[in-house]
């Protein structure tokens, strides 16, 4: 198995993958906040973390991806509240909403998909083994994480405890922190205490929730274990929530949470810009209107996974433009019906050194960016290659951009039904000329036809026709 570098967040370096035990690869990703439509930020993050897992499986990894659903939040009980609906109705619209949107943008579904609402007495345990051990306080019904008792604290921001201590003493702190009891600014709630009539459950410190840092320390416990192989998310998840995730974990369990810590760089939105030449667009749903998800991913993942993207509209329409390229190199895999082809029993030189440098970039910390450029120069090999190689340098090519999800069905003749409808308006309004001309050899023929494809024509006395699908 060739070795994969990944950095480490962790250890701020490259290294090469080793899992915890034989060829197993858990991951652990932190999922989303469903409390709204999903966004371009959520888009990345996803995308990045499928194409991790699928080139790991590629490899020959058996790997274990689980991202969970955050279905309890302050962000959910506020929304709910405006709407005048239960947070656990809200919670599960916009879980379909999310499933609906990676759905659209080929991202497979994880190993496992915890729900933090099914954890919550493992949840509660957990954090009074943590009271229990001395590591966390109850206060007022809310539980805190005692942040000074944990000495690594920091270790994977590479912060140290002393300057956080004094940066969060001179944060300006928010009304639910003046009211909190807590030792020190950085003591995090574990459980917080909810009124009657909001939603809680009942734990020993009486009615409330649990805080979001725990739901995944937890999860990974009871669905992974106490040490996985990597943990993932977006860069601005580092501090505080996984430094958080480590502190409750480790102090617990005396060993490391997770192996690897790796993390995704942020999409730039000028939202101004973007409304000026796109119109205004927010979430995937919208984006996906008028563009594929092949699009949307090459987009995605032109750029190395740590990198900041400034998303533009020249941005979006250069990805459309580049997948078409690849699109019709790929549509030589069907062309004269030829068979499947073994790729890795292939002794083509070009597909062996065109997978060779695809590998050597995704195995040096997944570096899409350069293996996008290998699959841009194998689709112009392919247009210069022999008529009888095109088949199955196509399937290469195919094969290898599926391993960034990247379908390239050829779509080109497929027509959505907006543009569908306005055709049948143009053939209509050419029978009605027809008519007027008294050619009615052309508007028989046109009717007979139509007619055909079970498509009925009305004239409408007084003039004018309509059509319908029968
Ligand atoms: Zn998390």
């Amino acid at each position: 198995m060739a070795d994969i570098q990944v950095f480490n967040t962790l250890t701020g370096k490259k290294e090469v993958f080793k899992p915890l035990s034989g060829n197993a690869v858990t991951i652990y990703d932190c999922g989303p906040t469903v409390y709204d439509l999903s966004h371009l930020g959520h888009a990345r993050t996803f995308i990045v973390w499928d194409v991790v897992q699928r080139y790991f499986r590629h490899a020959g990894y058996d790997v274990t991806y689980v991202r969970n659903i955050t279905d309890v939040d302050d962000k959910i009980i506020n929304r709910a509240r405006e709407r005048g609906i239960n947070p656990d109705q809200l919670a599960r619209q916009f879980t379909f909403e999310f499933w609906r949107d990676m759905k659209s943008l080929n991202v497979l579904p994880p190993n496992f998909e915890p729900r933090a609402t099914e954890y919550i007495s493992r949840m509660i345990d957990f954090a009074q083994e943590l009271v229990s051990k001395g590591f966390a306080y109850e206060s007022g019904g809310d539980v805190y994480f005692d942040v000074a008792k944990f000495k690594d604290y920091g270790k994977l921001g590479k912060q140290n405890l002393e300057q956080l201590m004094h940066g969060a003493r001179e944060q300006v702190r928010s009304q639910e922190d003046l009211k909190a009891a807590k030792k020190t600014p950085l003591d995090f709630a574990l459980w917080k205490h909810s009124d009657q009539n909001d939603l809680g459950w009942d734990s020993p410190w009486g009615r409330g929730r649990p805080g979001w840092h725990l739901e995944c320390s937890t999860m990974i416990k009871h669905v992974l274990g106490e040490s996985i192989d990597i943990h993932s998310g977006g860069e601005d998840l580092v501090f505080p929530h996984h430094e958080n995730e480590i502190a409750q974990s480790e102090s617990l369990h005396s060993k490391p949470l997770a192996k690897y810590w790796m993390h995704n760089g942020f999409i730039q939105v000028s939202a101004e810009k973007m409304s000026k030449s796109l119109g205004n667009f927010q979430t995937i749903q919208d984006l996906l209107v008028n563009y594929s998800a092949d699009t949307i991913r090459l987009l995605m993942l032109q750029t190395h996974y740590r990198n900041p993207i400034e998303f533009t509209a020249e941005s979006l329409i250069g990805a459309k433009t580049a997948v078409s390229r690849l699109v019709r190199a790929a549509s030589y895999a069907k062309s004269n019906g030829s068979e499947k082809i073994d790729l890795k029993k292939s002794e083509d030189q070009n597909i062996k050194t065109f997978a060779s440098e695809f590998e050597e970039a995704m195995n040096n910390d997944f570096n899409t960016a350069v293996a996008i450029s290998t699959l841009f120069a194998f689709a112009d090999k392919i247009q210069q290659a022999d008529e009888k190689l095109r088949p199955a340098y196509a399937q290469a090519l195919k094969a290898y951009a599926n391993l960034l999800g990247l379908q390239l069905d050829d779509n080109r003749r497929i027509l959505d039904t907006t543009t569908a409808s306005r055709i049948m308006d143009l053939v209509v309004e050419l029978r009605q000329s027809a008519r007027e001309k008294k050619d009615y050899a052309t508007s028989d023929l046109i009717r007979k036809q139509l007619t055909a494809l079970k498509i009925n024509i009305m004239d409408i006395a007084g003039g004018g026709t309509d059509w319908e699908k029968l």
